[in-house]
């Protein structure tokens, strides 16, 4: 299951706990970018990195349509708080 970053929610820390957790490296605070990219190629699906994100900023998901509805929720939670 591939990862989905909610880089409104995301803290872009260049220490982000959860990156430090991906033994593969998907998941790396990029200094260029200042933000936090996500390899798919490397990720073992592993969820890892989800449980360990303080922010809540990371999400699995199995497919497209999977996608596009978290998407939806967190657009709503975020038109609603
Ligand atoms: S699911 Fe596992 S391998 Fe994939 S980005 Fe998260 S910690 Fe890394």
């Amino acid at each position: 299951m591939p990862i989905y970053i909610d880089l409104d929610k995301c803290d872009q820390n260049p220490d982000c706990p959860a990156a430090s957790y991906c033994v593969p490296m998907a998941l790396q605070f990029d200094k260029e970018k200042n933000r936090l990219v996500y390899d798919p190629a490397k990720c073992k699906n592993c969820g890892t990195c989800v449980v360990h994100c303080g922010p809540v900023a990371l999400y699995q998901y199995n497919d497209e349509e999977e996608l596009k509805l978290l998407k939806e929720e967190l657009e709503r939670m975020k038109t609603t708080t």
